[in-house]
């Protein structure tokens, strides 16, 4: 999209024939560059320090090649990244994404993001991301044990707990980490907090799998009482993915007296009108590991419908994308808004496309980016370093109770700045300015290196 300022344009054009064809990366730089003209037209010492040119250049883009072998002894090869976006606020820190649809362009799209998020959460956290277009999908447990041995053999170089922390992600969950873990620990000597997302008995946080899902609900329910004075209870909800986010989405959704009906997987999805059973998801998706089509094995009356895009078709007043990048466009979010749509929350990364952002804004539909919304992961990510650098636990009630407040404040400080910038309740434009600023400020500080 144009931009309607001429630095931010020269900027926006630099980056795109710096990065050609990084069409995702391009998409999240244009998008936090539209809502910072504001803050460039009050203060001109950010264009005098250079800290936009800065910040849209990584500090340091790692890749590298991933061999391992298979189960047949075929030696296979992967690409592996680590982009280490910016450090002026703490350690690197962002997760790892394993999917075939991993290059520079998502990684960098994704670091970019993180910056501004971690950011927000006010803990001591610069922003990073990294992975592979490695597929775990269909290969055996010692095959992605493997390939994550070799995966770290070579991160390992580059990461620490000083440095850069990464964390799960798409493709990414606790048994990942584990193998990650392990292998960083035979290579270093070292037990350290150098990953979260770690199973309690090797130094993880209480609360840290649920995490992303109940934050976007504690935003979700910021976003209802704050702006529109009303609440979650009694809404149809549904939630797009049935991975970790979505899961705990469903399970906190349901907690707050939401009734979630619909959820889904990259091949289709389930629609239950009597209210999803997230037990049952979770023996499906965390035990089995098998497609959502079986939900209909174990509940008779539900339907399933092959093409996950259908789902914004039923009829809901909140709908929590939390599966992957522009899964929600234009004629989905046109759906939505016709079927009456309240509130729409991202809990994945990006996954509502600018028009479709465009759309619920102007059709006065509450909408919670993903870089505030879904922040809680990380902030409890972060909640771990801190455990970890303590060498001590904090109770489930404890953690649960400090990633709620973090979420609000979270809200609080998207929307005091949207007022602040005279677009009150447009939290695309407050999320990415009350992130922006503490890392510009940290940045001034910092100087620069001649
Ligand atoms: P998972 O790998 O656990 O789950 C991803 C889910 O999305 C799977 O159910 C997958 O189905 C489904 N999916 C993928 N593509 C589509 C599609 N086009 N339509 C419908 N469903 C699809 O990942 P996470 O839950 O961890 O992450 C989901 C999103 O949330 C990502 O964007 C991630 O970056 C973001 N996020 C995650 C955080 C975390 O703490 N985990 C923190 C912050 C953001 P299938 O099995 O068929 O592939």
């Amino acid at each position: 999209m144009e931009l309607k300022n001429k630095y931010m344009e020269e900027v926006y054009n630099s980056v795109c024939l710096r990065n050609p064809g990084e069409t995702e990366f391009h998409q999240a730089v244009n998008e936090v560059l539209e809502s910072l003209i504001p803050v460039i037209e009050k203060r001109p010492d950010i264009i005098e320090e250079g800290i936009i040119d800065r910040m849209v250049e990584p500090e340091r883009l790692i890749m590298f090649r991933v061999p391992w072998v298979d189960d047949k002894g075929k030696i296979r090869v992967n690409r592996g990244f680590r982009v280490q976006f910016n450090s002026a606020l703490g350690p690197y820190k962002g997760g790892l994404r394993l999917h075939p649809t991993v290059n520079s362009s998502v990684i960098k799209f994704l670091g970019f993001e993180q910056i501004f998020k971690n950011s927000l959460t006010g803990l001591p956290m610069g922003g990073g991301k990294g992975g592979s277009d490695f597929d775990p999908k269909g290969k055996s447990d010692n095959e992605v044990m493997r390939f994550c041995q070799s995966f770290m053999t070579e991160l390992s170089k580059h990461i620490g707990a000083d440095t850069d922390v990464p964390a799960g992600d798409i493709g990414v969950g606790s048994r990942e980490i584990g193998y990650l873990f392990g292998q960083y620990k035979r290579i270093r000597n070292e037990f350290t907090g150098v990953l979260t997302g770690k199973a309690l008995c090797s130094g993880g946080s209480l609360i840290r799998t649920e995490a992303t899902g109940y934050g976007l609900l504690y935003f979700t329910e910021e976003m209802f009482n704050k702006i529109n004075q009303d609440s979650i209870k009694g809404k149809t909800v549904i939630i797009s993915g049935s991975g970790n986010v979505a899961i705990y989405a469903a399970e906190k959704a349901q907690e707050m007296g939401g009734r979630v009906v619909a959820m889904s997987d990259s091949s289709g999805y389930i629609y239950d009108p009597s209210g999803i059973k997230v037990d049952i998801i979770k023996q499906i998706k965390e035990k089995e590991r098998k497609r959502i089509k079986e939900y209909t094995t174990y509940v008779k009356e539900a339907e399933y419908h092959e093409d996950c895009s259908g789902i914004w078709n039923i009829k809901c007043q909140v709908a929590l994308p939390c599966a992957t990048q522009n899964e929600l466009d234009l004629k989905s979010a046109e759906i939505l808004v016709k079927n009456g749509v309240l509130a729409v929350a991202e809990g994945a990364n990006m996954p509502v496309t600018p028009e479709a952002i465009e759309l619920f804004q102007k059709s006065g539909v509450l909408f919670g980016p993903a870089k505030a919304a879904n922040a809680g992961g990380v902030a409890t990510s972060g909640l771990e370093m801190s455990q970890n650098s303590m060498r001590y636990f904090w109770t489930s009630e404890e953690v649960d109770k400090k990633l709620k407040e973090i979420m609000v404040g979270i809200f609080d400080s998207a929307y005091n700045a949207s007022k602040e910038y005279n677009c009150p309740g447009d939290l695309v434009v407050g999320a990415n300015i009350a992130g922006f600023l503490r890392v510009a400020e940290a940045m001034k500080w910092q100087g620069i290196a001649y």
